[in-house]
């Protein structure tokens, strides 16, 4: 295949600099230059894109949102190993790649990027979970990102994108699905990734809509769904007792029959049931 620039390969990047992968901090690599560029292409059109990478490590990933067009990428990082690296591709292409050594959970993207702007990043499972849920969360919507393209555990992929009525079904698929589209865009084998982790991976692609998909207080929405999939076995109206002495009502109010379990109940319904309880 077609080489994407003219750096070189990564494995001799990752032993010129010796960023041996570190557990600690989630480190499985993207080697092939071909996959991190079809990664950026799930990302949709970059042409002229500001784009927010997070963990870059030793750059696969930079090297193909750069490769695709992207106007300008933000790149943050924690390992300082991964620096030198990293001013490299900035220098390969000008003014094109900031580099900020630092935590992402510290770090506010509108003090470099202007909005709207698309996230992409390969990053560890847990702040990866935690950084999604910020993004879903925003003080107000339109959030500052137009899309976000993210790697995780296949497992936390498929409950992002679930669908009523399936296990995966929960907490994160309404968050998600409440404000935005999401799906599946690609899978990756284990040894995909260098070292490869122990299950497979999956890249979810997930648009803002300009909206919530239906109206609904987000902190009234987030009760009642946390103690609705908390006792997920339990028939709503036991689940929900807590929540107002005539939930019954409520339930019935918003279309839900109150011996049904939250498993069945889509996202239409909770927020019907949220504005009931708003
Ligand atoms: N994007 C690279 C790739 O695809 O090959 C590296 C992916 S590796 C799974 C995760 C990267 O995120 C590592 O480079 C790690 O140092 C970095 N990282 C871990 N926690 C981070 C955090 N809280 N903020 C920024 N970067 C972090």
């Amino acid at each position: 295949m077609m080489a994407i620039d003219d750096l070189p390969p990564l494995r001799a990047v990752i032993a010129e600099h010796g960023l041996s992968a570190r557990k600690a901090l989630g480190q499985n690599f993207l080697l092939d230059l071909n996959l991190t560029a079809k990664i950026a292409r799930a990302a949709g059109d970059l042409t002229g894109a500001d784009v927010l990478e997070v963990g870059p490590g030793p750059g696969g990933l930079t090297r193909g949102l750069l490769a695709s067009g992207a106007r300008r990428v933000l790149a943050v990082e924690k390992d300082a190993r991964c620096l030198p690296a990293l001013a490299q591709i900035a220098a390969a292409y000008p003014g094109r790649l900031e580099v900020i050594e630092g935590d992402a959970l510290d770090i506010d993207p509108l003090d470099h990027l202007t909005p709207p702007y698309k996230v992409v990043a390969n990053l560890p499972y847990n702040v990866g979970t935690e950084l999604l849920i910020r993004w879903l969360t925003p003080e107000s919507w339109p959030p500052a990102w137009s899309s976000l393209t993210l790697m995780f555990q296949r497992e936390v992929a498929e409950r992002i994108v679930a669908q009523p009525g399936s296990k995966a079904y929960g907490r994160l698929a309404i968050l998600a699905q409440w404000r935005a589209d999401a799906q599946i865009a690609l899978t990756l084998p284990p040894e995909a990734f260098t070292p490869p982790p122990k299950v497979s991976s999956a890249v979810v692609h997930l648009t803002a809509l300009p909206e919530p998909r239906y109206p609904a207080d987000p902190a009234v929405l987030e009760r009642v769904v946390a103690r609705a999939f908390n006792q997920r076995r339990k028939m709503l109206r036991a689940a929900l007792k807590g929540l107002a002495p005539d939930i019954e009502d409520r339930l019935r109010a918003a279309g839900i029959a109150p011996t049904e379990r939250a498993e069945q109940v889509p996202l239409e319904a909770f927020c019907a049931l949220a504005r009931t309880l708003s």
